[in-house]
């Protein structure tokens, strides 16, 4: 897409992400693991996430595609040490939403973060699908995983 359609703000973020994406090292143990493909792009991302004490203690996976598929798993990536499995949940649906319209508060753009970049993309519908790729797959790791009994 013609990144240079977006805010320079957002562009300069999501070059630098898709440039040097977070968390791009694959785990020898992880709990859970989401991945997902793009058809449409040729986009494919996976991320790993190993547990200690019902929180995220490493964050790793591989993903390859477009810049925002990209930009938009590293961001995710960001926000995920520390986290609970509901923490996490909260923040995917936040961006979710975020993606199909709603405008976030300002106390959920600072749990956004970065990410908050990628409102951006909004005004591209055919990249909505990429932004959203690595979160809905790991919404749906998360709702798989037998671990997850509310603690
Ligand atoms: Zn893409």
């Amino acid at each position: 897409m013609a990144l240079n359609e977006l805010d320079d703000l957002y562009r300069e973020a999501i070059l630098d992400h898709s440039r040097k994406p977070r968390h791009q090292a694959v785990l020898d143990r992880a709990d859970i693991t989401a991945s997902a493909v793009n058809p449409f792009c040729g986009d494919e991302t996976s991320i790993q996430v190993a547990l200690e004490s019902g929180r995220v203690s490493q964050v790793g996976g591989r993903a390859k595609g477009c810049a925002i598929s990209q930009a938009s798993r590293s961001m995710l990536t960001q926000l995920l040490i520390g986290q609970s499995l509901d923490e996490i949940d909260t923040i995917i649906a936040i961006f979710q939403r975020m993606m199909r319209g709603r405008e976030p508060s300002l106390e959920e753009m600072a749990r956004l973060g970065d990410v908050g970049a990628l409102e951006g993309v909004r005004q591209f519908p055919v990249r909505i699908k990429c932004a959203l790729l690595a979160w809905s797959a790991l919404e749906e790791a998360i709702e798989a995983y037998p671990g997850d009994e509310g603690a």
